[in-house]
Formats: structure tokens, sequence, C-alpha cells
């Protein structure tokens, strides 16, 4: 993809993220993979008023090239393509409900099959530091260990993705799990799923991430069942 296209669709899926109601105004930040860096929504510019030009093009020692300064949190961003060749994309969302669980430290454990598309048998929150810091790209790193998504405490979330779409599409999906967590929660602890039955779901997630497009499995790796 040239580089101006994945410019205007990091735009894209940021204002999508808000227009889904999975964030609100300018927090949360988009970035893809480019090159040997990558590129990152800038920092405190409304996404409607975002173009083009105004994202920021990163290398992994941290250094700029933009206009505008980068989101204040590229430190997780290139943390993540640092250490993770798989990943592509990187969403950040103030998502209500998984900041709400965040800001009570809670781990989502696996209340639902649904959590295996993470990644793993539940969704880590990792502990709270201060925004833009290297202490939280660090947290962040330990909590998506072997995950694709993960709270940040008194925060918000992350997902990851091999593409922009996959990672939105799996943010979208821990917010509507954390929704139904904490409503389960309302009523009483809700009962958990076995590891061994997280491993039989995890092993069905694996196949079906791998089938062919058009028999229930897209090439990229966030396809899932709908059921
Ligand atoms: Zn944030």
């Amino acid at each position: 993809m040239a580089e101006r296209a994945l410019r205007a669709q990091i735009i894209a899926t940021a204002r999508q993220m808000n227009t889904c109601g999975l964030n609100r105004g300018k927090s949360g930040n988009v970035s893809a993979r480019w090159r040997d860096g990558f590129l990152i929504t800038p920092s405190g510019l409304a996404y409607a008023s975002t173009r083009p030009q105004d994202i920021v093009a990163m290398t992994f020692d941290g250094e700029a090239r933009g206009t505008l300064p980068p989101s204040s949190e590229w430190r997780f961003h290139r943390a993540l393509y640092a250490t993770r060749p798989e990943v592509g994309a990187v969403v950040h969302a103030h998502a209500s409900f998984a900041t709400t669980l965040a800001c009570l430290g809670r781990d989502i454990p696996a209340f639902h099959y649904m959590v295996a598309v993470a990644g793993g048998n539940d969704i880590r929150c990792a502990p709270y530091a201060t925004f833009g810091t290297q202490q939280l790209a660090d947290h962040v790193l330990s909590a998506l260990e072997g995950r694709k998504a993960c709270l940040l405490a008194n925060h918000g979330m992350i997902a990851v993705g091999s593409c922009l779409q996959g990672a939105l599409a799996l943010a979208v999906e821990v917010e509507a799990l954390a929704e139904q967590y904490w409503r389960a929660l309302q009523i009483g602890p809700p009962n958990l799923l076995s590891e061994a039955e997280m491993e039989r779901v995890l092993a069905k997630f694996a196949t079906y991430g791998t089938a062919p497009p058009g028999r229930g499995g897209r090439p990229g790796g966030h396809s899932r069942p709908r059921s």
C-alpha cells in the first residue's frame, strides 16, 4: 500500500473509532506499521480535521517526521511494533465499558467464550502508569504477552491486529465483552469457563482464522465465527 493511502486509512480508522462509539473526542490514537517504523495520529488534533499530511511518521528510535507532534502515546505503539513482528496496526481507545473495568483494575476472565478472540483465556488489565511514559509501554508489553488486546488501568484499552481493520474490529469486540461482563457483574459473579474449554475454543478460532475467503474466514488472521 502507498504511504498516502495508509495515512488516509489511519484517519478513517480513527474517525470510525469515534463514530461507532468506541471512543470520544480527541482521546485514543491509531497507528500502522510502515517500512522500518510506523505512522501514527498526531497529538491533540480532532480526527474530523486530520489530513493525511498531519499523520506523523516515526522510527523505532523515536524520531518523528511531520509538521505536528505524534500522539503522546507513541511509546507503547513503538514498543509493540519493535517487539511483535506480527503486529501491523494498533488501536487505543478510552472505550466506556473497558475503561470502567480498567478503573477497577479488573482483568476480563473467561466469562464468555469470545474472550478467546483476544488470544487467550483472559483479557489482562495492565497496571497504571502515567500516560506517555516508557513505564506504561513496559506494562502494555507484559499485559499483551500472548494476547492481542488488553485494558489499561485507570485509562482505557488497546487492540492490535495485522491490519487496521482487524485491530479496530477487535477493539469493538473487546468493548462489547467489557459491557457484557460489567452487566453480568451487576447481578452476581458470572460462571467462568474452564481452562480446558477455553483451550478448545482457542483451537477452533485458530482454524477459523486460517480458513480461505468465502469459507468462514478471511486472510489476515482476525476472522472468527459470528455465532
Ligand atoms: Zn489514552
